[in-house]
């Protein structure tokens, strides 16, 4: 019990730290992270203040339990790698984190912690806030790699003889490739693309995850044997049925790939983009030092308020637009996207149109952009979904003067011509259909990710690609 007081002390005494942040002057300027990583002190500060609960709390509950655990979607057995971090055993943590997630550097970058393990953690609801555990099992994986430390890719295990196709590489196939491998299977990756990675090569910027972080577990995989094949595009029948003749079992991970429009008059205007061609383009920029810079001093307005705005805000901030405004048709509190992003985005000088719906596009002779008509909009009461309706106000009409719309309103699925022919149902919006085990209609193919989910969160594309593997892995009659 003194020891549990003594703890208590500890998390009350010493505030949760988030990582650092550059300052946005000069953060502004280029890509690199926005954040620095938690040093050893701070990393020992933060891990110093888990209470390992329940475990000292509740006598009698399983040490495999724990409320961050469960606000986790890949269920990591967060306190045993915190606790083998405070004490100082780097591999031990290394190991724990990397047994249940594929690839836990990455997710401590990008996932929603606050609304994840961090919103399940027990001291979260004092003043002094919760564990920061992304930051921490970034830090420790980061100190492993440092140490010479490689993830485990099933180097060491016999072959087995089976031989799985992955169609796309973004996290849901990384993860699903990431268990097979272990499991001794061997592993042929396609992707479309000249890069692997999905969306957090392409899509999420380097200010947020660097790209070589990516990278380097591609690096890793291929040493283990994985066979990945780029500019690899699986859209007809004809490759499916091949698939099937070749393979023992296929893993779709395609991902949600089609933007949503507005629906506005003139959206086809030049100068009006989809927010992946804007976030894209910069990534390629990360890369290649050829690119050309289609925004500098290009007054930009970008529609819609998730994360992926805030990303395409950011990234034109960094593209050396003139100008950066957000429109939205709700207000700061009422955004699906991180507040902590926002933040960011307003430091680095973005200006919030709120309370605007867009109306149409104003276009020139040539159908060049020229500006934005939009209606001035108000929160009502509260619909059957509890959140406040949206109401256009009457005559409210005005203009945004600008060179480039993009629009970030979300993304719908894509649906393949072999889907049909390989039975692989789906649904009303092209998304995958699948079983508990990811199993679609044909049981020798498995899907996960934002083709089953729509446009969702890497560590739930993460889980899919797990259960599949595992599920795959077990119809081979293997085990890990
Ligand atoms: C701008 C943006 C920012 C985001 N930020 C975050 C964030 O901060 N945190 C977070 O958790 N999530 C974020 N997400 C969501 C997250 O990136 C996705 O949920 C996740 O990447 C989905 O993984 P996936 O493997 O299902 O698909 P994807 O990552 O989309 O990967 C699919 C891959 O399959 C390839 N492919 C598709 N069809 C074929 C084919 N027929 N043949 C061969 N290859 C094919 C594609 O080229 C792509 O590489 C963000 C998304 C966007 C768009």
């Amino acid at each position: 019990m003194s020891e549990t007081i003594n703890k208590k002390k500890q998390y009350l005494k010493v505030k949760k730290e988030t990582p650092r942040k550059r300052e946005a002057e000069a953060r502004r300027v280029d890509f690199n992270p926005t954040y620095y990583l938690f040093n050893t002190d701070e990393a020992d500060m933060q891990s110093d203040r888990c209470i390992k609960c329940p475990i000292d709390l509740i006598k009698g509950m399983s040490s495999e339990f724990s409320f961050c655990r469960t606000g986790c979607p890949l269920e990591n057995k967060i306190p045993l790698w915190i606790e083998a971090t405070k004490n100082g055993d780097i591999k031990k943590a290394f190991e724990l984190s990397n047994e249940t997630s594929p690839f836990p550097e990455i997710l401590g970058m990008v996932c929603p912690h606050d609304t994840l393990c961090q919103g399940g953690c027990t001291i979260s609801k004092t003043e002094s806030g919760s564990v920061s555990i992304g930051a921490i099992e970034v830090y420790l994986n980061e100190q492993a790699f440092k140490m010479g430390l490689t993830p485990d890719y099933g180097q060491n295990v016999e072959k087995s003889g089976k031989k799985v196709a992955v169609i796309g590489s973004g996290p849901a196939s990384m993860s699903c490739a990431t268990f097979l491998l272990r499991a001794g299977v061997e592993v042929d990756m396609f992707e479309k693309s000249d890069r692997p990675g999905g969306l957090l090569t392409y899509g999420i910027p380097n200010f947020k995850i660097k790209k070589d972080v990516i990278l380097r577990r591609f690096k890793w995989m291929q040493e283990a044997g994985m066979h990945l094949h780029l500019n690899s595009y699986i859209n007809t029948p004809d490759q499916l049925k091949d698939m099937l003749d070749e393979y023992d079992a296929i893993f779709v991970g395609v991902g949600a790939p089609n933007g949503r429009g507005a629906r506005m008059k003139n959206e086809e205007g030049h100068g009006v983009y989809q927010v992946m061609d804007i976030l894209t383009h910069a990534q390629k920029g990360v890369f290649e030092s050829f690119y050309e810079n289609i925004l500098k001093d290009k007054n930009v307005v970008v529609i819609g308020g998730g994360d992926s705005a805030m990303d395409a805000v950011r990234t034109s901030v960094r593209m050396e637009a003139k100008s950066v405004r957000c429109a939205y048709r709700r207000d700061a509190d009422n955004m699906p996207g991180s507040a902590k992003e926002r933040i960011n985005a307003q430091e680095e000088g973005v200006i919030f149109e709120f309370y605007t719906a867009p109306k149409e596009v104003i276009v020139d002779k040539e159908n060049f952009v020229k500006g934005l008509k939009c209606e001035r909009t108000a929160l009502g009461e509260p619909g059957d979904d509890g959140r406040r309706k949206l109401e256009v106000l009457e005559e409210s009409d005005f203009e945004i003067e600008c060179d480039v719309i993009i629009l970030a309103l979300g993304f719908d699925n894509h649906e393949f011509p072999w889907y049909s022919t390989a039975q692989i149902n789906s649904g009303r919006w092209g998304e995958i259909i699948v079983d508990d085990d990811k199993r679609t209609s044909n049981k020798r193919i498995y899907a996960g990710g934002d083709g089953v989910r729509g446009a969702d969160l890497a560590v739930t594309a993460a889980v899919d690609g797990r259960t599949a593997a595992l599920n795959i892995i077990k119809d081979f009659g293997l085990t890990l």
